[in-house]
């Protein structure tokens, strides 16, 4: 037996809206795509949404679209995969790390508030395993300071922050359908947005940044024409015919965009995906609380504290252990057949970001966490027999004599 920390939960119907597809005229770019946008957007009550290939293109479309360049800097937490913080060097930025809160392991508004520069350009907050963030007091330092909000919801689809939806709430939200993620499309990523001209964006930049949208092109030959550069004037009046009236042809790039586009293939998995999100959501809820319950009395194992007001995703499960190490712990537990993990090592202390201008920064509550830190068996599909072996086993190991002291 071999219990893993995450997987998903594939069904009949799933598998009949994949085949369905599979027969139909269009295999990418189709109905299917914008189907399940339509069915996320609804879901999380927000106007726009952009269906992209994994959860790290929609945070590298977000940057883009939010302007993120050369000069500009982005904070974000430590404790998180390192995609919250690659999106922001892929455009020229630089991310800055803020310590979390040591009781829900978001990134905490007093230390994002202290690393503002006249440099920061905006916010990327990860809800971190599918606990909802302080948002109230994001925000508010958001507007006090201009910056954009660009929320890493990869842990967090269908969770609530004050009985908001997480994608209902900051500029942007992004998620990831990796399949150990709240629901799954094998591989894909989605951005949400109430704000049109984000959305105009982040469709451009999904694809190659060409578009064929009129008013878009226009609005771009308005803007050569404003230069002062001679040659740039001249270049609006050469592309001004095919502006006005484009041939059924013609298509412009507007900026350097990528190929992030996602199939109808993943598309329909998805959306029949949707379907369970509640339902996945319920199961995922209940195993969190009889953990919760199994090591309530353990002094040895530190469980999850919930902010009030909010429902978590429960993408995760993080105990710490307070006594025995958590090489000790890890390594028992894998030898169980536990598929135990570490979400995550601070995205800092990685030798890319080591050697590039990250050595000697520390963020002392994260260190503190990730070194007790395990991540404990939670998905839909956990019976409640795998459940209990992995309850007795992890009291056993975290109560077990030590040899070495926490730390390793
Ligand atoms: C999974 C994940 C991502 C990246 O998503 P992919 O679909 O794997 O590219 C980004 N941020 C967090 C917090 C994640 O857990």
């Amino acid at each position: 037996m071999y219990i893993p920390y995450g997987r998903q939960s594939i069904d009949d119907a799933d598998i009949e809206a994949v085949v369905k597809v599979l027969k139909s005229d269009y295999l990418t770019t189709g109905p299917a795509v914008a189907a399940f946008e339509k069915k996320v957007a609804d879901y999380v009550g927000a106007k726009y949404a952009v269906a992209v290939s994994n959860g790290t293109a929609a945070l590298h479309v977000a940057c883009l679209a939010a302007g993120i360049g050369e000069g500009d800097e982005v904070i974000t937490t430590p404790i998180t995969f390192a995609a919250s913080a690659n999106c922001v060097l892929y455009c020229g930025g630089t991310p800055v790390f803020a310590d979390i809160d040591p009781d829900t392991y978001n990134i905490s508004p007093e230390e994002l508030e202290s690393k503002i520069t006249p440099q920061t350009k905006a916010i990327i907050p990860v809800h971190y395993t599918g606990q909802p963030c302080d948002m109230d007091a994001i925000l508010e330092i958001a507007r006090k300071h201009d910056l954009l909000v660009i929320e890493d919801g990869a842990h967090a689809l269908g969770a609530s922050y004050k009985g908001k939806k997480i994608g209902s709430i900051a500029d942007m939200t992004c998620f990831s359908f990796h399949p150990v993620k709240p629901v799954t499309t094998g591989e894909g990523g989605m951005i949400v947005t109430d704000n049109e001209e984000l959305y105009r964006k982040l469709v451009l930049y999904r694809s190659h940044g060409i578009t064929r949208d009129k008013d878009m092109m226009q609005q771009y030959e308005e803007q050569l024409h404003q230069s002062s550069d001679p040659a740039l004037q001249e270049a609006a009046d050469m592309l001004r015919g095919d502006v006005i009236d484009p041939g059924g042809w013609y298509y412009q790039q507007l900026e350097l965009g990528y190929n992030y586009r996602i199939t109808d293939i993943s598309c329909a998995l998805g959306a029949s995906q949707m379907d369970k999100l509640d339902r996945f959501l319920e199961r995922r809820r209940q195993i969190a609380k009889k953990y919760d319950e199994a090591f309530a009395d353990i002094p040895q194992i530190k469980t999850p504290w919930q902010q009030e007001g909010c429902q978590s995703g429960w993408h995760l499960y993080m105990i710490q252990t307070m006594e025995r190490s958590r090489r000790e712990v890890f390594d028992g537990l894998r030898q169980a057949g536990i598929g135990v993990n570490v979400h995550y090592i601070p995205v800092y202390r990685h030798p890319y970001y080591q050697r590039n201008g990250y050595a000697g920064v520390h963020c002392l509550n994260a260190e503190a966490f990730y070194e007790r830190a395990i991540s404990l068996p939670i998905f839909p599909g956990l019976t409640g027999q795998q459940q209990d072996y992995v309850i007795e086993h992890v009291i056993k190991e975290c109560t077990a004599k030590t040899g070495r002291k926490n730390g390793g």
